[in-house]
């Protein structure tokens, strides 16, 4: 790599068996979601992280549709869930005529604040979705509880957490069912896809269908109900398996990227950096993320500004969605205030985080903002 080169915010490195497989599909002619690896790649993944049943979709916000449908999440039920997240989330809960319910987040883990959820549950409320950002899990054990004191079904989005844990759990064994995305800046990657699993042998079968159609296997064009063509293409899977393969090293990497950014970037006054670790778990850095003190006088859209003409490449944090305009268009959120999301969307950003990251490079984006940073 060219060393003034610009330092793009992700990388994927595929430098596994990823050839070898994708070279069987040509061989052997099995390109469609009805290829062997699809199969293969559901049951080492659901195996990994400790689940009986893993559904192979097209992404993770596939995954999410599919999971909220299966719920039989609909009119009148309300929907616990962070702000601070992704679109993906919160889609398929407005567009089924569910009511969803927001958190605010936590100022040092950025993850949704489980002390706010209980007050936020009524007899309508039908689950809690959980989304873990950035890399470090949510605090599972109130939200367990909760859901267990008051009949709530749990829904885990662990597309940011492949192979992290929580209080030596694997992440994506939580609750009645979870999601994971493989997009190229994921910890493993299909290019696109997404992955269900879950140990309820009905959820997993409404699932599959909802994936394919609901074609009937007596009755193939006869529907009962309504799905979507959410397969996963055996090319898909064939990345994913030599990716899955190589999952250890790439979070021992990760860890060591992000604790390497600490060192270099620790001591910049007005610069908040991820936590190292919670007394559940040490975070696995999906993205480096950092959000700017007051005392800088930059929004991180300033920062990313001037970043990109150092070369180096980022990526704003999510904007919450109690402020999505296409939600206020439809009248959700008015009365919604959540300080700590809305600080975080405002001035935090995250640095060059992809696995293929060398080290020079990271010397090169922390050089960067320690100039913006210290004005020198
Ligand atoms: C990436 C991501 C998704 C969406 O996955 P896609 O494969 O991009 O559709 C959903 N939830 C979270 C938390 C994510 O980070």
């Amino acid at each position: 790599m060219n060393n003034d080169a610009f330092v793009p915010v992700n990388e994927p490195l595929l430098g596994g068996r990823e050839r070898q497989y994708l070279q069987q599909c040509l061989d052997s002619g099995w390109i469609s979601s009805e290829g062997p690896f699809v199969r293969e790649f559901e049951e080492k993944f659901a195996a990994q992280v400790g689940r009986r049943h893993g559904i192979a979709v097209s992404n993770g916000s596939a995954a999410l549709d599919a999971v909220v449908d299966a719920l039989g999440i609909g009119p009148g039920d309300e929907v616990i869930l962070p702000t601070f997240t992704i679109i993906s989330c919160i889609a398929q809960i407005v567009r089924a005529g569910a009511t969803p319910v927001l958190v605010d987040s936590r100022a040092d883990t950025w993850n949704m604040d489980v002390d706010q959820v209980e007050a936020r549950i009524t007899p309508r409320t039908k689950a809690i979705m959980v989304v873990h950002i950035y890399g470090l899990p949510v605090d599972m054990a109130p939200i367990e509880a909760l859901a267990a004191r008051h009949g709530l079904r749990v829904i885990e989005d662990a597309a940011e957490v492949h192979g992290q844990t929580y209080r030596g759990r694997p992440c994506g064994s939580f609750g009645d069912i979870s999601t994971f995305s493989f997009y190229p800046n994921k910890h493993i990657t299909t290019g696109e896809g997404g992955m269900i699993v879950t140990d309820d042998d009905a959820l997993a079968e409404t699932c599959r269908s909802l994936r394919n159609l609901c074609f009937q296997p007596q009755q193939r064009f006869v529907h009962e109900r309504l799905g979507w063509n959410l397969r996963m293409t055996n090319l898909q899977a064939a990345l994913g398996l030599a990716q899955l393969e190589q999952l250890e090293g790439f979070v021992q990497r990760k860890r060591q990227m992000g604790a390497r950014y600490t060192e270099l970037l620790a001591g910049l006054p007005g610069l908040q950096l991820p936590l190292a670790s919670t007394d559940y778990a040490q975070n696995i850095y999906w993205v480096y993320g950092i959000v700017l003190g007051p005392e800088l006088g930059m929004t991180a859209q300033q920062m990313m500004a001037a970043l990109a003409p150092l070369g180096v490449g980022t990526r704003p944090f999510f904007w919450p969605m109690h402020e999505q305009p296409v939600f206020q268009r439809m009248g959700l959120f008015a009365h919604d205030h959540h300080p700590v999301a809305s600080h975080l969307a405002r001035q935090g950003l995250y640095l060059p985080s992809g696995l293929a990251l060398s080290d020079t490079q990271m010397l090169r984006v922390a050089a960067a903002v320690r100039q913006l940073v210290t004005g020198g």
